[in-house]
């Protein structure tokens, strides 16, 4: 990967979705991370607990079985602008509150709009 990143864009790390997912191990969330973070732009990569919380609370719909159709969803209903911030809301709320066993019901912030998806 750092050999084609060398040969291919001169060294750096590129900033596109297609550039970056051509380089050997780097998926779409690894690229849309890099997006959000390194580069400061808009994204929402979906990784475990953005995937989970999701359902959980009712923001995207049960045929959204994949992480791409998650993202793509996600992506539909929150302000563009929010879109990194958002991604990292839902990944500190799965860490730290809505966790995979033991979701924190009865302390939660949403507990009043939560649809408790548990399926
Ligand atoms: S109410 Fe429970 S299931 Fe819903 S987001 Fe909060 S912790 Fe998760």
């Amino acid at each position: 990967m750092a050999r084609m990143v060398c040969n291919k864009f001169d060294g750096l790390i590129p900033d596109t979705m297609d550039e970056m997912t051509s380089l050997p191990g780097v998926g779409r969330k690894t690229a849309n991370v890099m997006l959000a973070v390194a580069f400061g732009g808009q994204a929402m990569p979906v990784d475990t607990h953005v995937f989970r919380v999701s359902h959980r609370i009712g923001l995207v719909p049960k045929r959204c079985t994949t992480p791409l159709s998650v993202e793509k969803e996600l992506v539909k209903h929150f302000d563009k602008n929010l879109l990194s911030d958002a991604h990292h809301w839902l990944i500190l709320h799965g860490r730290y509150v809505c966790t995979a066993r033991s979701p924190k019901c009865a302390n939660c912030c949403l507990n009043d709009i939560c649809l408790r998806d548990f399926d």
